[in-house]
């Protein structure tokens, strides 16, 4: 699909950032205030960096800021680490993934906690400021984490993201996993968010129609909702197309619910 063809689809946003932007683009990493609205945090994991600069229009089309989980930052190229200061400068958080994508858990019981902060965690963060990108969330690559893997990570970190998974026939909106009551939002420390990958794509054909009662939910019971993708295009098995994901946020726009990154959460 292309550009034009996304731009058209039914159901875009308008141009023109949301009032949210402006409040949502001042990004330091200091503790929030608490929440007050309802909202939606979307994240988007591993190094789809040029692709994920490629969507900031349509994140600013629908004044939506989302937290981008980086990877690999030992090998990104100089562009790849300047679309991440990009995305920043834009209002989007730019959270950590870890050096070598390790599994928090697993690593931990072949080697050792702090083997696995040592490893993993204390230098993606190191080179992750040496770049002025100061993350304050974390996500665990593969969801894979536990209570010691949390309380060691909460240490260095505000906000940490794993993973919830429908059981059997059980819808996203039906998953309470991944909703924290509003006024419950400040005293969570690990939040799950549940995959958007491949909405409305065959195999997903009612994600987007799941993912959209979600951000209902998210609405009505006045709660925080957190959903996860990876590259936004087509290059990756984890993915979400530009077009699926522009009806995603245009409905969130269409009905008012706020877009959040982990860096505005209190
Ligand atoms: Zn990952």
């Amino acid at each position: 699909m292309n550009w034009i063809a996304v731009l058209l689809l039914p159901g875009a946003c308008a141009a023109g950032a949301g009032p949210d932007a402006a409040e949502a683009a001042s990004g330091e990493a200091e503790k929030r205030p608490a929440l007050t609205e309802p909202g939606v945090v979307l994240t988007f994991d591993d190094t789809f960096v040029s692709q994920w600069v490629a969507a900031m229009p349509l994140f600013e089309k629908c004044g939506a800021h989302a937290t981008f989980f980086v990877t690999g930052f030992d090998e990104l190229t100089p562009e790849q680490v300047a679309g991440l200061q990009r995305l920043r400068q834009a209002g989007h958080a730019v959270g950590c993934h870890g050096l070598r994508h390790r599994k928090a858990v697993e690593y931990t019981e072949q080697h050792s906690l702090d083997a696995y902060l040592r490893d993993d965690v204390t230098p993606a963060v190191a080179l992750m400021d040496a770049a002025g990108l100061h993350p304050t969330s974390f996500a665990y690559p593969c969801s894979n984490n536990n209570e010691a893997t949390d309380a060691a990570l909460l240490e260095r970190f505000r906000h940490l993201r794993t993973g919830a998974y429908p059981t059997e026939g059980e819808r996203i909106a039906q998953l309470d996993a991944i909703f924290t009551p509003i006024n419950a939002v400040a005293a969570r420390g690990c939040f799950a968010g549940r995959s958007m990958d491949r909405a409305g794509e065959p195999g997903h054909e009612d994600g987007i129609a799941q993912v959209t009662e979600a951000l209902d939910r998210a609405l009505e019971k006045r709660e925080l909702v957190v959903l996860y993708s990876h590259n936004i295009g087509t290059e990756n098995r984890n993915h979400i197309l530009p077009g699926s994901l522009e009806q995603i946020l245009a409905h969130a726009k269409r009905i008012g619910l706020r877009f959040y990154t982990f860096d505005d959460l209190p």
